[in-house]
């Protein structure tokens, strides 16, 4: 399905009020490749994975993707996203982010979504929701790992064949969420769950604290 018009003209107003801006690889930080959360969508993943070597290429660093692909992509961490909520899949991505940093040596990870996400709209979910879902992802993510990068990113294909991806800021989502009562645009806040509210009981659950695929904690 397309983007619906309501979508599109929130991605506008989201351009204008600068919180989708266009992509600069030089401000990646990258240097050993990076780890993408990205949905598979099989109509976009050809263009996706461009634009994340485009973005590596810019950066200067090593073009190394190790993407791990679930339908939904990087909101899917955030405790409140409804998608697969009964197979604790923002558990099992917390768990393999960390094994990939560890196993590859990578502290750069990147959070992707996209409209139209067949797996987002199977639920209803707004492209407002959306970011929500991926900023509170970006959050539990930096919680975990305080010193990597995470960075976030949303892939718009206009159905023109324009395709374009943009860096979202998060300091202007939150801004801009707080004026416009971005509440509305949102069924699925303050939620948990069910198994963790905060972030190293969720690492726990996974990943042996001796293990060398524990997070920091300290
Ligand atoms: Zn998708």
């Amino acid at each position: 399905m397309p983007n619906r018009a309501e979508d599109v003209r929130l991605i506008h107003v989201l351009r204008e009020a600068k919180v989708l801006v266009n992509v600069d690889g030089r401000k990646l930080n990258a240097p050993n490749g990076v780890i993408p959360i990205v949905c598979p969508d099989c109509d976009q993943a050809a263009d996706i994975d461009g634009h994340i070597h485009k973005l590596l290429d810019e950066s200067g660093g090593r073009v190394r993707l190790h993407s791990l692909k679930q339908h939904g992509g990087g909101m899917l961490i955030s405790e409140a996203c409804p998608l697969d909520r009964e197979f604790s899949i923002d558990r099992y991505l917390l768990k393999h982010i960390g094994v990939a940093r560890s196993l590859k040596d990578i502290n750069t990870i990147i959070l992707f979504v996209h409209a139209p996400c067949g797996a987002a709209q199977l639920e209803g979910l707004s492209v407002v929701e959306i970011l929500y879902h991926v900023v509170e992802a970006k959050k539990r993510v930096k919680g975990m790992w305080p010193n990597d990068l995470i960075s976030c990113y949303i892939h718009v294909d206009y159905a023109n064949e324009k395709k374009r991806t943009y860096f979202l800021s998060r300091k202007a989502f939150e801004q801009w969420f707080a004026e416009n009562n971005g509440e509305q645009y949102v069924k699925h806040m303050n939620q948990t769950n069910g198994f963790d509210s905060g972030l190293a009981p969720a690492a726990e659950l996974f990943i042996h604290p001796t293990s060398p695929f524990a997070p920091v904690t300290s």
